[in-house]
């Protein structure tokens, strides 16, 4: 689409609504590329943030082991080029009969629209062992990697806890220990019935090759429980290694004035809007209540809650799209990259694992609009469906 074609699409009222987005990660920035590029002249932009630097968090189990930090993209940056307002704050409260956000800092912003994109808060799931959590506590896992270069460590167990929606980390964190040293005995525990088994049972047997050929064991425990450093239990056995590594578990963002559950995940309804906020405020990505927090979920939830804010602004929309949340992966193996991909509702049916890109700007994370965005293409492009 070029872009006189977009603007002969885009019918808008006025004045531009003020859409604030609060966050700076995956879900933040789909949904200001979205709206800058379809709407620039009937939405602006305020993009809030305590970090002024985007990275893919996907890739920073690669850099754990050594390879090149993953690229970092500036936030400012990023709000200048899309024509956004970039603010160095966090948001602290709504206040939703004013539709007004205050900032940590105590100024206010106000809103049209707001979209609430501030992610979870990871946290230790056991008392003892080590939790992979980088950037935000590195130092254990460094510290294993740093023991088993010199040689302190023979084995290995990786432990997704249950209540862990994204598990493909651990398989990463698995395959790359035991391709850095071949005689490193390493075990993979994981409350899923298979290796990867939501992706449904073609892509769960590759997997499982792509493990043994890794020589990582796969032990499904559906409630794995670590009770020292170098002990767990699964399925009434006790289960050694000389260190034990778990993902963290997440907690949602609890935002005073918005409504959320009992773990602090913001409310949504239709469109990813808030129940009882007027069809104002919308929350998508890890911190709203969705039954998986993956960054191409929340890149998926980000169009829909932005198809429903550029009705809004009274900008037709080519087609609305509804939210099907087809799960797609790259896990990352010592023989290169494994796509995935399969729809939740039918996996059996929709189940594929192949070594070729399954979709367009092949990231780790399948984002149409950030993917794209970053890796320079086009906006006439970005607006073809992959
Ligand atoms: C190790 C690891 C590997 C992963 N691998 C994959 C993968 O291969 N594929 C995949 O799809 N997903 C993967 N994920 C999951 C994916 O990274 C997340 O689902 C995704 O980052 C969620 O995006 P988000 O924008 O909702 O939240 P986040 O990425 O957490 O971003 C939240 C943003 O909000 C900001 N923020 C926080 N509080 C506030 C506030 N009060 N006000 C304003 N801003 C705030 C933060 O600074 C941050 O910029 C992985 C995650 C991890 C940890």
């Amino acid at each position: 689409m070029t872009d006189r074609e977009l603007r002969l699409w885009t019918h808008h009222d006025s004045r531009p609504r003020k859409v604030v987005i609060a966050g700076g990660g995956v879900a933040a920035l789909e949904s200001a590329i979205m709206l800058r590029t379809l709407a620039p002249e009937a939405v602006a932009v305020t993009l809030a943030c305590p970090e002024t630097t985007f990275r893919w968090r996907a890739e920073r189990i690669a850099e754990s082991y050594g390879a090149d930090p993953a690229s970092s993209h500036s936030l400012p940056g990023i709000c200048a080029g899309l024509g956004a307002e970039f603010v160095h704050d966090s948001l602290s409260a709504v206040r939703r009969e004013t539709r007004e956000v205050v900032m940590r800092s105590g100024a206010e912003l106000e809103y049209d629209e707001l979209l609430l994109a501030v992610g979870a808060h990871p946290y230790p799931a056991f008392e003892s062992g080590v939790t992979y959590h980088r950037p935000a506590d590195a130092g254990g896992f460094d510290e294993v990697l740093d023991d088993l270069d010199d040689g302190f460590i023979e084995s290995m167990a990786f432990v997704v806890p249950p209540g862990v929606s994204w598990p493909l980390p651990a398989y990463e964190l698995a395959l790359a220990a035991a391709a850095r040293r071949p005689e490193l005995s390493v075990t993979l525990v994981t409350p899923e019935p298979g290796p990867l088994a939501m992706f449904g049972a073609r892509a769960s047997e590759t997997v499982g090759q792509v493990l043994a050929t890794g020589r990582v064991a796969f032990v499904s425990e559906p409630a794995p429980q670590v009770e020292s450093g170098v002990a767990l239990r699964a399925g009434g056995k006790w289960l050694t290694a000389d260190r034990v590594v778990s993902l963290p578990l997440l907690a949602g963002p609890r935002i005073p004035g918005v409504p959320c559950d009992e773990n602090g995940y913001t409310l949504i309804g239709e469109h990813h809007a808030v129940p009882g906020c007027d069809d104002r405020i919308f929350a998508v990505g890890d911190g709203c209540a969705t039954p998986i927090a993956q960054g191409g979920i929340a890149a998926q939830q980000a169009t829909v809650a932005c198809t429903r804010i550029l009705e809004h602004a009274g900008v037709q929309s080519p087609a609305t799209p509804t939210l099907e949340p087809v799960l797609r992966a790259v896990l990352t193996t010592p023989d290169g990259p494994l796509y995935l991909r399969s729809d939740p509702e039918s996996p059996e049916l929709t189940s594929e694992a192949t070594t070729s890109p399954l979709w367009a700007a092949p990231g780790k994370v399948a984002s149409p609009w950030l993917g794209r965005y970053l890796a320079g293409t086009g906006r006439a492009e970005i607006l073809q469906p992959t």
